[in-house]
C-alpha cells in the first residue's frame, strides 16, 4: 500500500498543515489518528491497511456503505457529461430530475427546491425564505426566530443565532442574531424537573405554545430538529410535541421549519423524521444523507405560498438574492438520484426496521455498564450519556474527556465512532447487517466498561 516514509510524510503534513474541525488540535497533535485511505462497505481503511467498523457514518451521511457500485457508476456517468454548471440562470439535468424525485418523496405540500451544499446553507436559506416571505407579503414586523435550547442548526452565523448549545454557541453570543428560546425535552435532566409525570406535558408543551402566542405578532417561524435533537447528545422530543407545534404555528401564523439535515433519509426508520407525527412543515432543510455520503449537496424545500411570495415583477423587490456557486452541482444531484433510487431498489427503509429492533435489544445491555446515565435512541440515532455517578446524575468533569477515552478505546478495538461530550453516539450505516451491529455494540459496552471509569 503505502511505504513507512509515504506514511510518516502524510502523518507529519496532517499535523503541521490541517486544522481539523470541531477539533482541540493540542489534543489532535498528541495523539495517533488514523489517515484514511479507503471505504468498503460499513468499514474505513487507514494508510496501513487497518480496517474500521464506521459507527457514525462518517458524520451521520453514509447510506448504503462507502464505495456503492450504483452510486460510483452514476458519478462516473455524469463525469462523461458534465462537472459542474450554475444554477444561476441555467438549469442541469440531475437538478432537474433530484428535485421531481424530492418533492414525491417529501411531506405533502413541500413543492419547490432550492439546493445549496451543505445543512448550514440550507439552514441559513430557510431562515431568509422565512424571514423575506413576510415581508413580501406585507408583514416586516414579523422577523424573529423561535428556537430551543440544545438545538443545533449548523456553523455559519445565521444557523449559530438559531442553536442553543452553550459549549458551541455561547461564545459568538455578540456576534450573532439570537432567537428566542425555549427549553427543549432533555429529558433526563428536565428543565421543569418533572419528566414523565402528568405534569410533564403541561409544562414542555406549554412553554412553547405560551412563547409562541405571546409573540406570535414578530415571529416569522420556528426552527426545530423534529423527532430529536442530534448534536445536543441525541436528546429524543416527547411523542406528539412535533405536531403540537404545527398546530400552535398554524394558530399563530408563524412558519416551521424542519431542520431534517441529521434526521433525512431514513436515520430515524422513517424517510424523513416529520413523518412519525404526520406533519408537513413549511421549509425542510435536507442535506448529509441526501448522496447517500458521497458529496456535498443540501436542499431547502417549501411550498407554493412561500414560493408565490417572491413570484413578481423583478422591479418589486421580491427576489430571493441568494445562491452558491456549488449549489445544484450535477455530479452531487447524479449521486443523491442514485441514492434515493437504491432506497427502493434495496427496500431499505423496510430492512431497517429489524434492525432498528435489534439495536434496541443490544443497547438493553448497556444500562447495566458502569458509568451510563441515559441511553437514547430514534432509529438509527443513538446516544450514551455517561456520568460520574448514576445516582445523582452528577456529571464527570470537562477535562477528564470521559467520551473522548471511550472513542480512543474503541478505535484501538477497530471501531469508529466520535462522542459529543460524555455522549457516545451510535450513528451506524443504514445499510450495516445484524453480524456488524452486534460487534459495534460489543466492542462500544467493552469500551464503556474499560475507559469510563
Ligand atoms: N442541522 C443539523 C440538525 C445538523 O445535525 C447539522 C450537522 N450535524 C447541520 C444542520 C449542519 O450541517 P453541515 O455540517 O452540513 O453544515
Amino acid at each position: 500500500m503505502y511505504t513507512s516514509e509515504e506514511i510518516a510524510r502524510l502523518k507529519e503534513l496532517d499535523r503541521a498543515l490541517i486544522w481539523h474541525p470541531f477539533t482541540q488540535m493540542k489534543e489532535y497533535v498528541a495523539e495517533d489518528a488514523p489517515i484514511i485511505a479507503a471505504g468498503e462497505g460499513c468499514y474505513l481503511i487507514d494508510i496501513y491497511g487497518r480496517r474500521y467498523l464506521d459507527g457514525v457514518s462518517s458524520l451521520w451521511v453514509t447510506v448504503h456503505g462507502h464505495r456503492v457500485a450504483a452510486i460510483d457508476l452514476a458519478i462516473q456517468e455524469q463525469l462523461g457529461r458534465i462537472a459542474h454548471s450554475t444554477l444561476l440562470g441555467l438549469g442541469n439535468i440531475p437538478s432537474i430530475l433530484l428535485a421531481e424525485k424530492l418533492v414525491s418523496l417529501a411531506p405533502l405540500g413541500l413543492k419547490k427546491v432550492f439546493y445549496s451544499d451543505n445543512g448550514s446553507t440550507g439552514v441559513e436559506i430557510a431562515l431568509k425564505i422565512a424571514f423575506q416571505y413576510w415581508r413580501n407579503t406585507g408583514q416586516p414586523q414579523k422577523k424573529r426566530f423561535l428556537s430551543f435550547y440544545n438545538a443545533y442548526h449548523g456553523d455559519t452565523l445565521g444557523a449559530v443565532g438559531a442553536g442553543g448549545i452553550e459549549l458551541f454557541h455561547h461564545i459568538y453570543g455578540p456576534l450573532v442574531v439570537s432567537s428566542l428560546k425555549v427549553p427543549s425535552a432533555y429529558c433526563y435532566r428536565c428543565p421543569y424537573g418533572d419528566a414523565g409525570t402528568e405534569d410533564c406535558r403541561r409544562d414542555c408543551f406549554g412553554a412553547v405554545a405560551r412563547t409562541i402566542e405571546a409573540h406570535a405578532p414578530e415571529l416569522a417561524a420556528v426552527i426545530i430538529e423534529p423527532l430529536i435533537q442530534g448534536a445536543a447528545g441525541m436528546l429524543t422530543w416527547p411523542p406528539g410535541y412535533l405536531r403540537h407545534l404545527r398546530e400552535i404555528c398554524d394558530a399563530y401564523d408563524v412558519l416551521l421549519i424542519a431542520d431534517e439535515v441529521a434526521t433525512g433519509f431514513g436515520r430515524t426508520g422513517k424517510l424523513f423524521a416529520c413523518e412519525h407525527e404526520g406533519v408537513s412543515p413549511d421549509l425542510m432543510v435536507v442535506a448529509k444523507g441526501i448522496t447517500g455520503g458521497y458529496l456535498p449537496l443540501s436542499a431547502t424545500l417549501t411550498t407554493e405560498r412561500i414560493y408565490e411570495a417572491f413570484y413578481a415583477d423583478y422591479a418589486e423587490l421580491k427576489t430571493f438574492f441568494h445562491g452558491h456557486t456549488y449549489t445544484g452541482n450535477p455530479l452531487a444531484c447524479a449521486a443523491a438520484l442514485a441514492n434515493l433510487r437504491l432506497f427502493k431498489e434495496v427496500k431499505l427503509i423496510e430492512k431497517l426496521q429489524p434492525k432498528i429492533a435489534r439495536l434496541q435489544e443490544l443497547l438493553v445491555g448497556f444500562w447495566d455498564l458502569p458509568h451510563v446515565g441515559d441511553i437514547r435512541q430514534a432509529g438509527f440515532m443513538v446516544g450514551v450519556e455517561l456520568v460520574k455517578d448514576k445516582e445523582t446524575k452528577e456529571p464527570f468533569p470537562l477535562a477528564r474527556r470521559t467520551g473522548r477515552r471511550v472513542i480512543l478505546k474503541a478505535r484501538e478495538k477497530g471501531v469508529i465512532i466520535r462522542p459529543l461530550g460524555d455522549v457516545v453516539v451510535l450513528m451506524p450505516p443504514l445499510a450495516i447487517s445484524e453480524e456488524e451491529l452486534s460487534h459495534l455494540c460489543e466492542v462500544v459496552a467493552v469500551s464503556i466498561r474499560e475507559a469510563a471509569g
